[in-house]
């Protein structure tokens, strides 16, 4: 019967919610230790520039190896430490560490690239933020210039009066702003003549039909000819094939980061690879 149906999709719900909660509650117990048990690390991946066909970026990935949990995705503890609040903790641990790996590198080899490092819209709110992101280019002595802070098109959107406001102090510090998973968020797309931004990055699931998809190639060439009208640089995601970088190539698109360039690098296996190329 219908009733028994309810009954049993009930249960069934309610067992699936139990095991996802149990296991963001214990994401969340072994993140807290995973700072002091240095658990957490970074990886970096290359972004190459089409024109002058020149590595120009890297962006900041975080990675944790828990000891009791096994490999955890940041797609999975990001997430956690969202919704708990511990965002906080681990954005300052993250802006810190790649700003050190940084100023590592460029005083090391001399190498001049952007970093690009992923920021919750929570981090943008919560208390001193501003103020450790000033402490933080001072303790390590960079430029602003040389920063991009990347924000999530649905992020930003959230209460984005708010944020607007937050981003556009960042921003008069001279650090740059990239809207990150472009087209992912189904929002109406006016916004894009008021965000106080540099770049919008397109989002991997866009890239990848290109080459098979007529339309979506359309809508991508469409989308990078847009962001230029509008004075924003474009760099497309998730590059796996040649075939795809052609396919940029020939609608301008400024910037590529993917498999076909890299995967995300350890800091040593960066270096490594920023010497050969
Ligand atoms: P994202 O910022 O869009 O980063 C790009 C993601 O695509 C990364 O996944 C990267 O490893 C993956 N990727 C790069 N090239 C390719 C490719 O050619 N093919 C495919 N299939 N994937 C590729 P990852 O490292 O798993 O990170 C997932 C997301 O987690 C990031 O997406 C970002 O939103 C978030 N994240 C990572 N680190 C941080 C962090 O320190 N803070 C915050 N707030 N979010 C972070
Ligand atoms: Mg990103
Ligand atoms: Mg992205
Ligand atoms: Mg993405």
């Amino acid at each position: 019967s219908s009733k028994n149906h309810g009954k049993n999709t009930f249960t069934y719900y309610n067992e699936e919610m139990g095991e996802a909660n149990k296991r963001k509650f214990g994401i969340f117990l072994n993140m807290k230790k995973a700072l002091q048990k240095n658990e957490l690390y970074l990886e970096f991946q290359p972004q190459l520039d089409i024109k002058q066909n020149k590595i120009v970026g890297i962006e900041a990935l975080a990675r944790w190896k828990s000891s009791e949990l096994g490999d955890i995705s940041p797609a999975e503890f990001i997430s956690v430490a969202e919704e708990t609040g511990f965002i906080i903790d681990l954005g300052k641990w993250v802006i810190e560490n790649s700003l050190a790996a940084y100023k590592r590198l460029s005083h090391k080899n001399g190498f001049l690239l952007d970093l690009g490092i992923n920021v919750s819209a929570a981090q943008l709110h919560g208390g001193y933020f501003y103020q450790f992101i000033i402490d933080m280019l001072k303790k390590y002595n960079i430029k602003p210039e040389n920063i991009k802070f990347e924000i999530t098109e649905s992020q930003i959107m959230q209460a984005k009066e708010e944020n607007i406001k937050k981003i556009n102090r960042i921003r008069e510090l001279g650090i740059k702003i990239s809207l990150d998973d472009f087209g992912v968020g189904y929002s109406s797309m006016n916004y894009l003549t008021f965000l106080p931004i540099d770049e919008i990055k397109i989002d991997s699931s866009f890239i990848a039909p290109i080459t098979e998809d007529n339309k979506m190639r359309v809508l991508v060439d469409s989308i990078i000819y847009l962001s230029h009208r509008l004075g924003y640089t474009v760099t497309a995601e998730g590059v796996e094939n040649k075939e795809q970088l052609e396919l940029l190539k020939e609608m301008s698109c400024d910037r590529i980061q993917g498999h076909l360039l890299s995967k995300s690098l350890g800091y040593d296996e960066l270096e490594t690879f920023l010497k050969k190329h």
